[in-house]
């Protein structure tokens, strides 16, 4: 369940991707042959930044995904991390050590459960 989810996920960033990529061409191409004066350049390079900030989040996504798949192999996935990496008794996860499995469904690369997630956050662990 939890790695057709994930495959579903990484299938939908690989085509955003692809249209990331598409729509920044579209618009180079549009620019290309463009020699006027008033030709905004800021703009573009805005753009093509924005793009590739966009590109490089969704891979950064795409990686935790591809790492959730191989935790599915190794039997780790699912399991707050704080108590497999950390200490066991600082995981106050309710379903402690295991992360609730709709969280794993709406975040399938969460590594831990919110309880520790938060504390983490605040420096409390
Ligand atoms: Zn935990």
């Amino acid at each position: 369940m939890f790695r057709k989810n994930i495959l579903q996920k990484i299938e939908e960033i690989n085509e955003n991707m692809k249209g990331i990529r598409s729509s920044s061409t579209d618009e180079s191409s549009l620019f290309s042959d463009n020699s006027s004066e008033d030709h905004d350049e800021g703009t573009e390079s805005h753009e093509v930044e924005k793009s590739f900030l966009l590109m490089s989040r969704e891979s950064d996504y795409l990686i935790n995904l591809e790492k959730a798949l191989q935790r599915i192999d190794d039997e780790s996935y699912g399991i707050c991390e704080v108590y497999k990496e950390e200490d066991p008794e600082k995981c106050e996860c309710p379903e402690s050590p295991l992360i609730p499995e709709e969280r794993l469904l709406e975040v399938p690369n969460a590594t831990k459960g919110v309880f520790c997630k938060e504390k983490k956050k605040l420096n409390l662990l």
